[in-house]
């Protein structure tokens, strides 16, 4: 995802459209085109005042009037990429961990039970 994201920016820049970064993203920006959630960059005209996503950039008409605004950088999306997988790995990594609770001994300990389901809330 990340990456895609990283390859998009850099052939837009490289059609020389201006970029700023900004956090002056409305929560529900999404696509003209494909109604896509715009979260870490979006394309916006200035003449036609639409948005579009980094994959409509044709769509958007006059490449002059286009800024690319980002509102997350390359280098914090690492960050938010690794929270994200940590976030998604969890439900996994707690099955796991109590597989092997269960596998090590034929009646673990409450305590042990009680501490797996602490970590669950
Ligand atoms: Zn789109």
């Amino acid at each position: 995802m990340c990456y895609e994201e990283f390859e998009l920016r850099k052939s837009i820049r490289e059609k020389y459209i201006p970029f700023e970064m900004t956090d002056d993203f409305d929560q529900e920006d999404s696509c003209f085109y494909c109604n896509s959630l715009c979260y870490f960059s979006l394309l916006y005209s200035k003449q036609t005042k639409q948005i579009a996503c980094l994959h409509h950039l044709e769509e958007l008409g006059d490449i002059s009037k286009i800024v690319l605004k980002e509102r997350v950088r390359e280098d914090d999306m690492h960050e938010v990429l690794e929270e994200t997988r940590r976030i998604t790995n969890a439900p996994k990594e707690w099955v796991q961990k109590l597989q092997s609770t269960l596998l090590a001994s034929r009646k673990p300990s409450l305590k042990q039970l009680q501490q797996l389901l602490l970590e669950v809330f």
